[in-house]
C-alpha cells in the first residue's frame, strides 16, 4: 500500500518514468529521511508493550515483547520540506501505520460529540442571534440556513459572522454548506459596495473550540481587507509572483500537478489534493480558479471532503479558509485548505513548539487520507 513512508520509492520512480514531473517536484520540494534507535531497558519492556503493542478488536494485545520492541526500536522518519513555502512536516513510521477508527468506535465517539453539542445549546446566543448579536451597518445578509452578523469584538475593521441557523456545527448538508459559502460572497459584494477600498476577501471556519471558536454553535467567520491582504495570503501571493518570474509558470497549478503524479489528487476534475507538507492532520487543499460560490463542483467537493472526515475518519474539529484574490482579478486562485484540529476529548494541544518555530509533526499518512476519500466521494 502506498504510504509517505516510502515516498521516497516513488520519487525514484518518477525520476525514471515521468521526468516531467520530477522536474517540479525537484523545483518545489525536498524530501529525505533517516532512522532514529533507541534501547529499552528491561525494565520498561513489558510497558512498551502495553503502550505501543498491535491490538485486536476487542482491545487485546496481539504482538509479543519481542516484535514490539523490535517494530519500535528502529523508526523511519520521513521529512518533507516545500521550498518556496518554508513549511516542513515530519512523518513518523511508528505513527503513520496506525489503523482508522472502527465502526463501532466511530458510532461511539458520535453519541458522546451529540451529548456535548447538545448540553452547550442552553442558553445559546448564537441560536437567536437576531436577538443576540449585533449587525453590521448595512444589516444582515439572510441566506436559507444562515444570517450573518457583525463580530462584536472584530478581529479587522471588516469583520463578521455567519451565524448558522443549526446549533450543531457538524450537522450540515451539501445544502446547508453551499448556502453558507454563497451568503459569505454575498457579503463580501456587500461590503466592497460600501467601501471600494476593501477588496481581499477571506473566509474562515473554526469548527468548535478545539478549533479556535468561541461558541459551539456553528458559525463561521467573514473578513475584508484593503490593499494588503492577510500575512498568509500576501506570502503566498508574493511566493506566485516570483516563481512566476523565475520559471515562467504557475506556482499552484505545478504544486498540484506534483501532487497528481505522486498519487495524492482527487479522482475528479478539480485541483484538489492531500498536502506532502501538511500543517497538521488531514490537511487538504483545493485550488480553484472560479470563486466557490459559482462552482456548484468546489462546493459539493468541500462538503465531501469535510463529510469523509467526520463520518469515516472520525473527525471532530477542524479549520477551514478559503482565501480569495482581490476582486476581479483572475491570475491568483482561489484556494480552500482544511485542516482537522484534533479529538475534542482530549485535552492535549494538537499545536506545540515544534509546530510553531520547528517543523510540524504529522501522525495522519496523506496516503491514507486520499485513499479514504477517493472511496469516499
Ligand atoms: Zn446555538
Amino acid at each position: 500500500m502506498d504510504s509517505i513512508i516510502n515516498i521516497e520509492d516513488k520519487i525514484n520512480k518518477l525520476q525514471k518514468k515521468d521526468k516531467e514531473s520530477y522536474k517540479l517536484f525537484k523545483a518545489i520540494f525536498n524530501v529525505s529521511s533517516a532512522s532514529g534507535t533507541m534501547k529499552i531497558p528491561s525494565t520498561f519492556r513489558e510497558k512498551v508493550r502495553l503502550y505501543f503493542g498491535k491490538k485486536d478488536h476487542e482491545g487485546n494485545i496481539t504482538e509479543s515483547v519481542n516484535e514490539v520492541i523490535e517494530r519500535i526500536g528502529t523508526q523511519k522518519v520521513v521529512k518533507t520540506y516545500n521550498k518556496w513555502t518554508g513549511s516542513g512536516s515530519l512523518f513518523n513510521s511508528l505513527r503513520a501505520g496506525r489503523p482508522g477508527m472502527r465502526e463501532e468506535e466511530l458510532q461511539d465517539q458520535k453519541k458522546k460529540i451529540d451529548e456535548y453539542i447538545h448540553k452547550s445549546g442552553e442558553g445559546c446566543d448564537f441560536c437567536q442571534p437576531e436577538i443576540y448579536t449585533p449587525e453590521d451597518i448595512f444589516g444582515r445578509i439572510k441566506g436559507k440556513y444562515c444570517i450573518t452578523g457583525a463580530n462584536i469584538a472584530k478581529y479587522d475593521a471588516w469583520s463578521s459572522i455567519i451565524f448558522f441557523n443549526k446549533h450543531n456545527p457538524l450537522d450540515f448538508t451539501q445544502d446547508e454548506i453551499s448556502d453558507y459559502i454563497d451568503t459569505g460572497f454575498k457579503w463580501f459584494k456587500k461590503v466592497k459596495n460600501q467601501d471600494k477600498s476593501f477588496k481581499f476577501p477571506l473566509f474562515l471556519w473554526n469548527c468548535l473550540p478545539k478549533a479556535g471558536a468561541s461558541q459551539v454553535h456553528g458559525h463561521a467567520q467573514i473578513l475584508m481587507t484593503d490593499n494588503i491582504p492577510y500575512a498568509k495570503t500576501q506570502f503566498l501571493r508574493k511566493i506566485f509572483r516570483e516563481y512566476m518570474r523565475l520559471t515562467g509558470r504557475n506556482y499552484f497549478k505545478d504544486l498540484y500537478k506534483v501532487h497528481k503524479a505522486l498519487g495524492l489528487s482527487l479522482d475528479a476534475d478539480i485541483m484538489g489534493f492531500a498536502n506532502i507538507t501538511p500543517l497538521k492532520e488531514k490537511e487538504f487543499i483545493i485550488i480553484s480558479y472560479q470563486n466557490p460560490s459559482k462552482s456548484d463542483e468546489v462546493k459539493k467537493t468541500i462538503h465531501r471532503v469535510l463529510r469523509c472526515y467526520i463520518d469515516r475518519m472520525g473527525m471532530n474539529s477542524f479549520n477551514l479558509a478559503i482565501s480569495c484574490p482581490a476582486f476581479g482579478e483572475s491570475m491568483y486562485p482561489y484556494l480552500i485548505q482544511m485542516v482537522d484540529r484534533g479529538n475534542i476529548f482530549k485535552s492535549t494541544a494538537d499545536i506545540g513548539a515544534m509546530e510553531l518555530y520547528g517543523s510540524s509533526v504529522i501522525a495522519d499518512d496523506p496516503y491514507y487520507v486520499i485513499n479514504t476519500i477517493n472511496e469516499f466521494i
